[in-house]
């Protein structure tokens, strides 16, 4: 995309996103001024040799600060900060954001008594209970540095983060719950010291109710009692380029990458996020639904819905089964939420349970003004139904832990533009997205490829791998150079629109021809019957690969599973083309996903290839695989 043919896009968004890319510096020079900052940077951008950027070097401030403090100098102390609504135990809970700032700063100097201090490592591995955020924001506080890794990580997972970070301290909990199960973490949390190299001398346990945890003497702390003899402390300065926090995600290898947060660069995105990218102004309730252990619990639960003093919903329950799929609709009415933001996956999973939406019959949605989705592949089938179902906009966009804040999406406090289906939306004002060939030569509009960023990638986003810079360099900058290599595979039409197809490593090659089974996926989800599928590329002695498709039917489907299959590949035949050989369709009852809800193409790949896999640390429920092993036989 030419940065400057952006057309059918509000006047007022096209001048941001042309500005940005064309004078990056003043544009953010511009919007850093919305940061309450200690001390305001003068150096705006610098640029590194090997191709990074470090954005508001000179910066001095502190995220906590402007997460709470800032916020009660602005008059709202007595707002709702923070709601805890967790179905499992029947709690909810409100903070004010005096309430939160009195409970942090003391949890703060709880942690500067365990002999914490500015720029230590902090691991905190808890479920979503409000300490976790509190967690967060008392390390912001001291300048202390936290990696919050997913409760339930499996103890090899955590020990290698540990490791990784060598941290000063462990804040954990005693247990997670499920839908009806108790996870006790501390064992999980004792098995992980006991492997890593390099463990923290002191943990911090919060006991829940519903498991009470064994401590270990003289390393294990109870987090209440802890608290009764602890001082509240005021937020320290730390430098623009100091890390807030490291969060871990999967690589190529089974070694982790550590995406590194700067406190500067991500304060101004966190407020440009919240109020130009999704519309969301002081006062507003907002509900990221995900996980602290995700780049969506970072900035949509707690950093970019506080910093922009909204209300943020802390949600410690699912979509489904606690109790119902009504859940979500019960929580909007209840809280008045007026936007959200949640992964696809658990809207399908909703739709399956509840088609016809009867659950949100009878429930109030009026407070809502529009509901977000990303974090992987919107189908136009359940993009439909849920705009249907809601009466609201659905809005897709596109952005990965990396990057920490959207790529692309309509930006709504931009006057933005009317979003066009099946895309993921335009680039947001900082990211300058095109599309290349493996050769490194930039594609027109419609054609497909790699997805990549024009350096320099604006404030917030990640610019080195925590204890690995040359990773950094090669896992993105190498294959393009002057470009951040996003992984992605996809193309940009005519008028801006990204369209994102999956990972580069989803397009197959079937007989010469490039096919996107994003596309196959999409078409399968269009078939009444199919709640969600999976379409992979397997092993073709002759074409070299073929589509895969994997279906999960719709509770209550009626139809002959044979019927379903020989509708879909004729569906598929008809979309794309006999040239897609899509002939294999097997229906299978669940789908192998990551407890973030991301299906495993790679090992539904080996599976289907007959190769040796090996399960992930990260998957939901290994029981699946070997259901799909049998289906597959
Ligand atoms: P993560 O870093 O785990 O959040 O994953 C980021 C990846 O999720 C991206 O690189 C994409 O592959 C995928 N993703 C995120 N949002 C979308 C979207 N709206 N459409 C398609 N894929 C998406």
């Amino acid at each position: 995309m030419n940065d400057s043919q952006v057309t059918g896009a509000s006047a007022h968004y096209t001048e941001h996103h042309r500005r940005s890319i064309a004078e990056p510096e003043q544009y953010w020079t511009e919007q850093a001024r919305q940061v309450a900052w200690f001390r305001s940077p003068e150096n705006t951008l610098q640029t590194l040799p090997g191709g990074t950027h470090r954005w508001f070097a000179d910066g001095e401030l502190n995220t906590c600060y402007l997460a709470l403090d800032y916020q009660i100098e602005q008059g709202r102390g007595e707002q709702r900060a923070l709601i805890y609504d967790s179905p499992v135990t029947g709690h909810q809970v409100i903070y004010t954001f005096n309430e939160l700032r009195d409970e942090v700063a003391r949890l703060a100097g709880l942690l500067r008594q365990l002999g914490v201090t500015k720029g230590d490592g902090v691991i905190i591995y808890m479920p979503m209970v409000p300490q976790a955020a509190m967690a967060m924001l008392a390390c912001a506080r001291i300048g202390a540095v936290h990696s919050v890794v997913f409760g339930g990580f499996a103890p090899h997972e955590l020990a290698l983060r540990i490791d990784d970070v060598k941290p000063a301290l462990l804040l954990t909990a005693s247990c997670g719950l499920e839908f009806d199960r108790v996870i006790p973490y501390k064992p999980l949390v004792d098995k992980a010291l006991a492997l890593a190299k390099h463990p923290p001398e002191q943990v911090l346990v919060l006991q829940r109710p519903q498991a009470v945890a064994l401590m270990q003497e003289g390393r294990d702390l109870d987090w209440e009692q802890g608290l009764r003899g602890a001082e509240p402390v005021d937020p320290v300065p730390v430098s623009s380029l100091d890390p807030l926090y490291i969060l871990y995600t999967s690589g190529t290898t089974g070694k982790p990458k550590g995406i590194v947060r700067e406190n500067g660069g991500h304060a101004v995105a966190m407020l440009y996020t919240m109020n130009q990218v999704y519309g969301m102004r002081a006062g507003d309730v907002w509900w990221g639904i995900s996980d602290v252990g995700w780049v969506v619990g970072h900035t949509l639960i707690v950093y970019g819905p506080l910093m922009a003093g909204c209300t943020t919903v802390f949600y410690e329950g699912k979509p489904i089964r606690t109790p119902d799929a009504g859940a979500y609709w019960r929580i909007v009415e209840q809280y008045r939420v007026n936007a959200l933001f949640s992964a696809p996956t658990a809207i399908r999973a909703i739709r399956k349970e509840d088609p016809e939406g009867r659950l949100l019959k009878g429930r109030d949605l009026s407070s809502i003004r529009h509901l977000f989705l990303a974090g992987e592949k919107l189908d136009s089938s359940t993009h439909q139904w849920l705009e249907r179902l809601t009466g609201k906009p659905v809005l897709d966009h596109w952005w990965q832990t990396e990057t920490g804040w959207p790529v692309t999406a309509p930006c709504l406090g931009l006057e933005g533009h009317l979003p066009a289906p099946g895309s993921s939306n335009r680039g947001v004002p900082g990211f300058s997205v095109h599309v290349m060939d493996e050769e490194g030569h930039l594609l027109k509009p419609g054609a497909q490829g790699s997805i990549v960023i024009a350096l320099p990638l604006p404030p917030g986003c990640s610019q080195t791998l925590w204890g690995d810079h040359g990773r950094y360099l090669q896992a993105y900058l190498q294959a393009f150079p002057g470009y951040y290599n996003t992984g992605d595979g996809g193309y940009v039409d005519d008028e801006g629109f990204v369209y994102i197809m999956g990972r580069t490593d989803d397009v197959i090659n079937v007989s010469g021809h490039r096919l996107s089974t994003g596309e196959m996926e999409d078409l399968v989800g269009q078939h009444p019957a199919v709640a969600e599928s999976a379409v992979i590329g397997v092993h073709d002695e002759i074409k070299g690969q073929v589509p895969l498709a994997l279906v999960v039917l719709k509770d209550g489907v009626q139809q002959d599973a044979e019927q379903v299959r020989l509708e879909l590949i004729a569906r598929v035949r008809e979309h794309i083309g006999a040239l897609a050989c899509f002939n294999r369709v097997v229906v299978v009852k669940r789908l192998p996903k990551t407890r973030s809800g991301k299906t495993l193409r790679a090992v539904l790949r080996n599976i289907a290839d007959a190769q040796p896999y090996s399960i992930p640390a990260t998957i939901d429920d290994p029981a699946i695989l070997a259901e799909i092993a049998e289906a597959l036989s």
